[in-house]
């Protein structure tokens, strides 16, 4: 198993977990770009979102819900925050398994760089 992340759900490298269920997992971003930056991933491995199928909806469903529920119990319900998916190279995806980032706590900027 060569996968960072799926070597961090594994307990093989540790990460400051904010929250875990059966299906997904949310850990800090070792190199926060805002107050907030939790990373929440599905368990099982799939490398981006151009992988993933019908099979996946409800889990991709919760992977957004749950990022709203961590923003919202941290105060940025309001206030505002930023959930990102990259995929692949030009969005500068480093970490092949598929993961939301939810960015809060500072105004950000659009268009993203
Ligand atoms: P991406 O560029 O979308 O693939 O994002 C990968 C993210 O993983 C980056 O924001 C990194 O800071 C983060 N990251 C890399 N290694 C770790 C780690 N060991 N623990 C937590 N986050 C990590
Ligand atoms: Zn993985």
């Amino acid at each position: 198993m060569s996968c960072l992340f799926c070597k961090i759900i594994a307990g093989e490298i540790p990460a400051t977990k904010v929250y875990e269920d059966d299906d997904i997992v949310a850990f800090n971003d070792i190199a926060p770009q805002a107050p907030m930056h939790v990373l929440i991933l599905p368990r099982a491995h799939v490398a981006t979102l151009n992988d993933l199928g019908s099979e996946h909806d409800a889990i991709v469903g919760a992977i957004v819900r749950r990022a709203a529920a961590i923003a919202k119990a941290r105060g940025y319900d309001t206030s505002g925050y930023r959930t990102v998916f990259n995929c692949n190279a030009d969005a500068g995806q480093a970490v092949f398994h598929v993961h939301l980032h939810v960015l809060g706590g500072r105004k950000m900027a659009w268009p993203p760089g």
